[in-house]
C-alpha cells in the first residue's frame, strides 16, 4: 500500500542510507492499525456530529474512544497476541447499566470495520488496554485531544511501540491535517509513522500511497521560532508560556491546536517549539505515556529534540505516567538550549 519514492521540497536532507523498512510486522501493524482507527474515528465525528456535538454532550468523543481502542486492541491481539495494550480507556463505564445504550453504538461503529463484532466482544478489546506496561508493550491514545475533537478541529489517534523503555516505533493518524502540517478540516488527513533510526514519515490518511520524509525546521534564531501551544489553557501553563515566549523574542504567530498533531506539525517543520508547562491548577500532574511516546519518536526522528522541562529524557519507565519527569519541551533540536536557558532563567 505504500512506496517510498519521494518528493521532498527543496530544503529537506536527503538522507539516503535511511530508508523505511516497510516489511517490518510491528511498522505494517502499527501503520494500519493507526490508519483504521483513524478513519473510524472521523467517521464516528462526521455522523454523529451534526446532531449531538456539543461542548457538553461528551457522547461523540466517547463513542469514537472506545471504538478506537476497540479496534486497536483486535488487531494487536491478532497480530502480536503477546504483547500488552496499555491504552487510555476501559470499558467499566460501558458494561454498568446506564452505559449499554452507549456500547451497541461503539459496537454498532465497530462492526463498520469488523463485521461480527458483538457488544461483549467489543468490551472485552476494549479491556485488552488495561495491561501493564511490561518491557515490550504498545500504548494507545484512541482519541488524543478530545476538546479539539468536539470543537470539530484537531485530535489525534497516537500509537506507540516501546522496548526496553525505547519508544521504538511511534504513529500519529491526524484527520484534520494535511502534509503533516495544513490544518485542513474535513480534508485527506494525515498518517505518520516514525521508526528508531529509520526517520518520520507522512503519507495522505485517506489515500495512503507516498510516504515523504519530515524533517524539523532549521530555525536557529529564538526570535523566528514558532510556538506550538496547546488549545486548552489548563493543560499548560499560559501567563508563564506568554512570558517565555517575550523573553525569547519568538516573534511569528503562535500555532494553537489540541493533541499530538502539535509534534506531527513539529516534524514537518512548520512549527518550532513545544512547551508543556505545569498547569498552575495541577502542579502534581505527570504527563500520561500514551500522550508522549508516539510525539516523541515523531519528533525526534525528523531531526528534533525532546525533553523535560529541566533537559532530562523522558523516562517511559516509570509505568503509566512520566512520573520521573517534569513537563516537556519539545523542538527542532537547534533551539533546544536556548529553550532551556530561558526556562531556567524564568526559573521554571
Ligand atoms: P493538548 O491537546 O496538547 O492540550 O493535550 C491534551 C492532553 O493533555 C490530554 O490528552 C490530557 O491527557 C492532557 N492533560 C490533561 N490535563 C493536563 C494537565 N494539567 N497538564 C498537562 N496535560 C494535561
Ligand atoms: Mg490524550
Amino acid at each position: 500500500m505504500y512506496n517510498t519514492p519521494v518528493k521532498r521540497p527543496s530544503q529537506w536532507i536527503e538522507q539516503e542510507s535511511q530508508v523505511i523498512n516497510l516489511n517490518s510486522p510491528e511498522v505494517k501493524f502499527a501503520l494500519e492499525a493507526a490508519r483504521a482507527a483513524g478513519l473510524l474515528v472521523r467517521e464516528i465525528q462526521s455522523r454523529l456530529a451534526g446532531s449531538s456535538l456539543t461542548k457538553d454532550d461528551r457522547s461523540p468523543v466517547t463513542v469514537a474512544d472506545f471504538a478506537a481502542q476497540a479496534l486497536v486492541a483486535h488487531r494487536l491481539s491478532q497480530a502480536f497476541p503477546d504483547d500488552p495494550l496499555v491504552g487510555e480507556e476501559e470499558s467499566s463505564l460501558l458494561t454498568r447499566e446506564a452505559g449499554q445504550g452507549l456500547l451497541s453504538t461503539v459496537a454498532e461503529f465497530v462492526r463498520t470495520a469488523l463485521p461480527q463484532a458483538g457488544v461483549d466482544d467489543v468490551a472485552r478489546w476494549i479491556d485488552l488496554g488495561r495491561a501493564e506496561p511490561a518491557s515490550r508493550f504498545w500504548t494507545l491514545d484512541p482519541i488524543d485531544g478530545t476538546k479539539g475533537f468536539l470543537r470539530g478541529e484537531q485530535y489525534a489517534v497516537a500509537l506507540a511501540l516501546l522496548q526496553d523503555g525505547q519508544v521504538t516505533v511511534g504513529t500519529l493518524a491526524c484527520p484534520n491535517l494535511e502534509d503533516g502540517w495544513r490544518e485542513v478540516i474535513g480534508g485527506q488527513g494525515s498518517l505518520l509513522v516514525a521508526v528508531r533510526g529509520q526517520g518520520t514519515w507522512c503519507a495522505s490518511l485517506a489515500a495512503p500511497g507516498e510516504l515523504v520524509r519530515l524533517s524539523v525546521s532549521e530555525i536557529e534564531d529564538p526570535v523566528q521560532a514558532r510556538l506550538l501551544r496547546s488549545f486548552e489553557a489548563g493543560h499548560t501553563n499560559v501567563s508563564q508560556l506568554d512570558i517565555l515566549a517575550e523573553n525569547m523574542g519568538a516573534r511569528a504567530q503562535p500555532l494553537r491546536l489540541d493533541s499530538q498533531a502539535k509534534y506531527a506539525i513539529l516534524a514537518a517543520g512548520h512549527g518550532d517549539l513545544l512547551f508543556r508547562l505545569i498547569s498552575p491548577k495541577q502542579p502534581d500532574y505527570r504527563e500520561k505515556i500514551w500522550d508522549q511516546a508516539a510525539g516523541a519518536i515523531i519528533c525526534e526522528e525528523a531531526g528534533g529534540r525532546i525533553t523535560d522541562l529541566d533537559g532530562k529524557a523522558l523516562d517511559f519507565t516509570r509505568g503509566r505516567t512520566l512520573a520521573a519527569n517534569r513537563g516537556v519541551l519539545a523542538s527542532n533540536a537547534r533551539l533546544h538550549a536556548a529553550a532551556l536557558a530561558a526556562l531556567r532563567s524564568q526559573g521554571i
